[in-house]
């Protein structure tokens, strides 16, 4: 049986058809985000799985590969539900971010886009050799950003654990694209 504050969850997210562009199914978390009850909801579903499971870190990404047109906007949006859950676990939180962001010396991902090519940097240090790490997002769509966390994560010795979403778009496939890192959602929007 489902957990009901998934449904609540759902309910809350507004889809904007068309929205930055043509074709595109625009899924808007910011009416979950003006719900104290379904905001608070959607961090703890995560929490409760994560407590207690050896995770030191959280990394938040950005990004986006099919809506690069409103990349500004975006970028925050990674950054909204890794935060409290880090905080609740007892875990650091690590932002992955684009290139010219971060002040320090960055390690940096670059991954290929159907038109071009697109960046995650992270401060080098960040992670420990060995560290656990969860990726958190608001959306899987084609798995391109959070195959690119993973990467970079990987590289600099960490291990991903998994992946947690808020939102799946199932058709896109993302999930395939992951191959061996799990991934943890908590609702699919088709
Ligand atoms: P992808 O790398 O294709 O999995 O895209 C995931 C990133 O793009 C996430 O950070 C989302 O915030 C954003 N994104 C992609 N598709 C959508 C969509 N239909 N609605 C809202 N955000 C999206």
């Amino acid at each position: 049986t489902q957990d009901p504050r998934k449904e609540g969850i759902a309910s809350s997210i507004r889809v904007v058809p068309h929205v930055p562009k043509g074709g595109i199914m625009f899924q808007d978390i910011t009416p979950l985000l003006l719900d104290p009850k379904v905001f608070k909801d959607t961090v703890d579903l995560f929490i409760e799985r994560y407590t207690g499971k050896d995770i030191s870190a959280v990394a938040g990404t950005k990004m986006c590969r099919a809506l690069r047109i409103l990349e500004e906007g975006i970028e925050a949006r990674g950054f909204i539900f890794g935060p409290p859950i880090a905080l609740a676990i007892g875990a650091k939180f690590i932002p992955l971010r684009k290139p010219r962001k971060l002040p320090g010396e960055v390690i940096s991902e670059e991954y290929v886009l159907e038109y071009g090519r697109d960046c995650l940097e992270m401060h080098v240090g960040a992670v420990q050799q060995g560290e656990h790490v969860l990726v958190v997002d608001d959306l899987i769509a084609t798995g391109g950003t959070l195959c690119a966390a993973i990467s970079l994560l990987e590289r600099a010795g960490a291990k991903v654990v998994e992946c947690a979403c808020v939102i799946e778009l199932p058709e896109l496939k993302g999930r395939e694209r992951l191959k061996v890192t799990p991934l943890y959602v908590l609702v699919e929007s088709h």
